[in-house]
């Protein structure tokens, strides 16, 4: 069993960005610049808009931190992102979800310039990805595909099981799974809440790529030997530890490991992973903006 190792990989790309970031610098460039508009303030949310920050202000990049109280109307986050949208020095820009109930997510989410829609949660990103355009993949299968692909981890011809069919995660995840190339070349199944008999699917599975935010969801008897197990969970379990959670992922990390060929560890896997990858979507952005101007 080999653990795929998304701190280290993580750790290369910013490393690989970094090297980049120097390279403009030297040539007297424009270094790229994320901006995160954070509404509220929700823990796990701000946490991770903290950490994004503070990877982009490691490798170089400029950042931009937008607070708004949760009681922010829809028009008034609709106005901040067409700032963004008209800001020539913000090359890309995330909007932290979950949203307040107040605004509605899919309208935010077609506000914001899809040239500078670094998360690719756009429908004219989405669809490019559909259509195996280059464009901004949504940063957690992004880093899923990285993973796979410096791990050399064999996906063609193979059964790949999601689980789960968010639009940020499995969704997307189970599209690029099965396009011609490589990571992909999958014959693809994907599961949510009204599948029948998932263990009968699973257990068929070459790849699983869990999304569905369920602690020790997938259990040892739910796979067969071998299988490359990915788990993209992440979710806060009370306990009576100092800071009062432990995160969990979606999968029984002790006893499947014994079965798998390879797997990623919660944390340490997939997380550290999503934020590299948006730091390579917004250096991506960064150069198609110098490349048009
Ligand atoms: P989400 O929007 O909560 O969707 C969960 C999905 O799981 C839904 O499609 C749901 O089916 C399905 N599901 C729920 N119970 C199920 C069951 N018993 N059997 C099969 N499918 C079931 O999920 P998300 O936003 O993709 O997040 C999933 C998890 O990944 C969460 O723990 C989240 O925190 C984590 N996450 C991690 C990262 C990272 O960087 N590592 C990034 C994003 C999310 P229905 O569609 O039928 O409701």
């Amino acid at each position: 069993m080999e653990i795929l190792d998304g701190k280290k990989v993580s750790n290369q790309i910013k490393e690989e960005i970094t090297a980049e970031v120097n390279k403009m610098k030297e040539r007297g460039e424009k270094v790229p610049h994320l901006a995160a508009i954070i509404v509220g303030n929700d823990g796990a949310s701000l946490t991770y808009v903290g950490s994004k920050v503070r990877s982009c202000e490691r490798v170089g990049f400029e950042s931009t931190l937008v607070r708004m109280p949760s009681t922010t109307s829809e028009m008034e986050l609709l106005n901040k992102i067409d700032e963004l949208n008209q800001d020539s020095d913000i090359d890309g820009f995330i909007v932290q979800l979950p949203l307040p109930e107040q605004i509605d997510t899919q309208k935010v989410i077609m506000a914001i310039d899809p040239d500078k829609d670094v998360d690719g949660f756009h429908p004219t990103n989405f669809g490019k990805m559909a259509l195996d355009m280059s464009t901004f993949i949504p940063a957690t299968p992004f880093g899923i595909l990285e993973l796979l692909e410096r791990y050399k981890v064999d996906t063609k011809g193979k059964h790949t099981v999601v689980i789960g069919r968010s639009h940020i995660v499995g969704r997307p995840m189970s599209i690029l799974m099965g396009r011609k190339g490589w990571p992909g070349n999958s014959t693809v199944t994907l599961t949510h809440s009204h599948t029948k008999n998932i263990t009968q699917i699973t257990s068929q599975a070459d790849i699983i790529i869990s999304a569905l935010g369920v602690p020790n969801f997938l259990k040892a008897e739910m796979v067969k030997d071998d299988v490359v197990v990915i788990d993209v969970g992440i979710t806060r379990v009370p306990d009576d530890s100092e800071k009062g959670y432990h995160i969990a992922g979606d999968v029984d990390f002790k006893n499947v490991s014994k079965k798998a060929s390879y797997i990623t560890p919660v944390p340490g896997g997939v997380g550290p992973m999503t934020i590299a990858m948006l730091l390579k979507n917004t250096l991506l952005a960064r150069e198609r903006h110098r490349s048009r101007n």
